[in-house]
């Protein structure tokens, strides 16, 4: 009977484990004019060579509170060997279908799209926001050579009116030693075939070179989890990267002005990396100020972090005066900033004083933290 009941016992603590896992939405702030939307931009099925059913994916979405996934199988061969084999009759175009029917009603809005898989250079590039990928990957597959190919597949989906990513610049599998800009992918660009770059993918992590060519050359900075496998399994639970989409409007149109407009943030282990007149109102959003206290020798900000993204300030300038110099605000943390003039127990002699931090987990540029003040009037 003891057995019986710790076999019961034992069965009850599963079930309350899975319980907790059930759903776990990932928490951001809008910003003024914007609403932020979490997405996952680099997706597989089975339908390449990805582990999981297409409505899968759209469940793992919902759990994690994302409004939008890109479908991106591999448009060119991998799709075929499963034709081939006698497994699928269909299309390249199957799994984007079978995962935005299934999306009806859940409020995750699905992309349509494709991985153009070549050797390096150039490597692997997404289109997405794309009609038919047979004939991107009929196009692609026609040349042998990899940057002819490459080519080839971005112009039909550019003409598609497609949106134009190039992948994991930094994969050690194509970049073991170093990660390059090589002059094909110069090329692409130069033919206004890159509309963004992946700084941040699951298998790597993020690419702080290929940051600084989004910064440098005026391409959105993207993040992708390039999920082959169920990601419970493959992340241990962990949160996925995501893109931090500024929109106008919450709908695929809006999705793909927002990232044309670059309007694009990435949030990937517990780091922010984006432009700075993004992340400087997100961070604004994050921190919410819930009350400000003055007195002639002390000012007390409450500040308050409802969100699923920690903020990390290490004080810079301010010299005039005393506050905590390093602090993390995780989630759902309350943190009252003490304020002092330098000389502990004088008084303030300005009418305001400006609280000056760098956000060590924000990034406006490769190893460039966003510079972030908290302004109060005396
Ligand atoms: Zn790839
Ligand atoms: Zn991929």
């Amino acid at each position: 009977m003891k057995r019986f009941l710790l076999v019961v016992a034992l069965g009850l603590a599963g079930l309350a484990l899975n319980a907790q896992i059930v759903r776990r939405p990932i928490v951001v702030p809008d910003i003024p004019g914007y609403t932020t939307l979490k997405g996952d931009m680099h997706i597989h099925t089975v339908f390449s060579d990805g582990k999981v059913w297409p409505v899968t994916r759209v469940d793992e979405a919902v759990l994690e509170g994302l409004d939008y996934i890109a479908i991106t199988d591999h448009v060119d061969g991998r799709h075929m060997k499963m034709v081939n084999a006698g497994l699928f009759n269909c299309d390249r175009d199957k799994s984007y279908q079978i995962a935005k029917d299934y999306a009806k009603g859940t409020g995750v809005i699905v992309i349509h799209g494709g991985e153009i898989t070549r050797g390096m250079p150039p490597g692997h590039c997404n289109a997405t926001f794309i009609k038919d990928n047979d004939a991107i990957g009929d196009a692609s597959d026609a040349h042998e050579n990899h940057f002819d190919g490459m080519m080839a597949g971005l112009k039909v989906a550019r003409e598609q009116g497609g949106f134009l990513v190039w992948n994991h610049p930094h994969w050690s599998r194509q970049a073991p030693n170093k990660t390059e800009w090589h002059k094909e992918n110069g090329a692409i660009y130069d033919a206004g075939l890159m509309d963004g770059i992946e700084i941040f993918n699951q298998y790597d992590g993020y690419s702080p070179e290929a940051h600084h060519w989004a910064v440098e050359k005026n391409l959105t900075v993207i993040s992708g989890t390039d999920a082959h496998y169920l990601l419970s399994n493959w992340l241990g639970g962990a949160m996925r990267p995501v893109n931090l989409t500024f929109v106008k409007e919450r709908n695929t149109k809006g999705i793909r002005e927002a990232l044309d407009a670059r309007r694009n943030a990435v949030f990937a282990e517990g780091k922010v990396y984006g432009p700075e007149e993004l992340l400087r109102p997100l961070v604004d959003a994050i921190l919410a100020v819930e009350s400000i206290k003055t007195t002639p020798k002390k000012i007390t900000v409450k500040i308050h972090n409802g969100t699923s993204i920690p903020v990390v300030l290490e004080k810079s300038g301010g010299e005039k005066y005393g506050y905590t110099r390093v602090l993390e605000i995780a989630p759902g943390a309350d943190y009252p900033i003490v304020v002092t003039p330098a000389e502990y127990g004088t008084e303030f002699t300005e009418p305001s004083v400006d609280i000056t931090y760098k956000v060590t987990n924000f990034f406006v540029d490769a190893g460039v933290p966003l510079e972030y003040s908290i302004h109060v009037d005396r």
